[in-house]
């Protein structure tokens, strides 16, 4: 059975474990970098992307995901998530795990919709998504690897590369299980390959 992890430094955790136990899979809630080492997918969650960042240097996470990414272990960064493992951010802020080839910026959709649903087309996906954007970031662009899977009002806001997913929204919060099945997916071809 695969086991997948949620980073449980701030932000949503719990939505997360319990759909990762529906879509068949073992959740393990992370609070330290070690515990990678049992993982066969990593989910990085919403939040506040500053004060995760800040957490994930302190206690060691950055060099540990960055060489959980290197062995292409499958990694799903939501919201807050995209942001941490996007290459390069817009404006003047540094980047935390610069594993994917994106660049995002933060709180791209402005205050006026701080939060909004919208039911959206996803690549490979033959129903709409209900998707829940809160303080959402956008992708404003991405490398040529990157297979970019949703848009909103053009903007980018779900993408996948090799052992990477990201998504703009958050998909813990319906019950529509569809990106954890991608997900798990990804993690047991990976995991075929890790045993060969
Ligand atoms: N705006 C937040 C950030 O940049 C992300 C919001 C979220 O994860 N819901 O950290």
């Amino acid at each position: 059975m695969a086991v997948i992890g949620v980073v449980a430094l701030q932000g949503a955790v719990e939505e997360h474990l319990k759909q990762i136990i529906n879509t068949g899979s073992e959740a393990i809630m992370v609070k330290h970098p070690r515990q990678l080492k049992e993982l066969d997918g990593l989910i990085i969650p919403g939040g506040e992307s500053t004060a995760i960042g800040k957490l994930m240097a302190h206690y060691g996470f950055i060099e540990a995901i960055k060489d959980f990414s290197n062995q292409q272990k499958p990694i799903f960064g939501t919201c807050a998530g995209m942001v941490l493992v996007a290459k390069e951010l817009e404006g003047s802020e540094s980047a935390h795990l610069k594993i994917m080839d994106i660049v995002v910026k933060r709180n791209g959709f402005g205050r006026q919709i701080d939060s909004f649903e919208a039911n959206i087309e996803i690549e490979g996906m033959k129903a709409p998504f209900q998707a829940v954007f809160i303080r959402a970031p956008y992708i404003i662009s991405a490398g040529d690897q990157v297979e970019i899977l949703a848009r909103v009002d053009e903007k980018i806001v779900a993408a996948r590369c090799d052992h990477l997913l990201v998504s703009a929204f958050h998909p813990e919060l319906t019950d529509d299980n569809r990106f954890y099945k991608m997900f798990s997916e990804m993690v047991e071809s990976s995991m075929v390959s890790h045993s060969s």
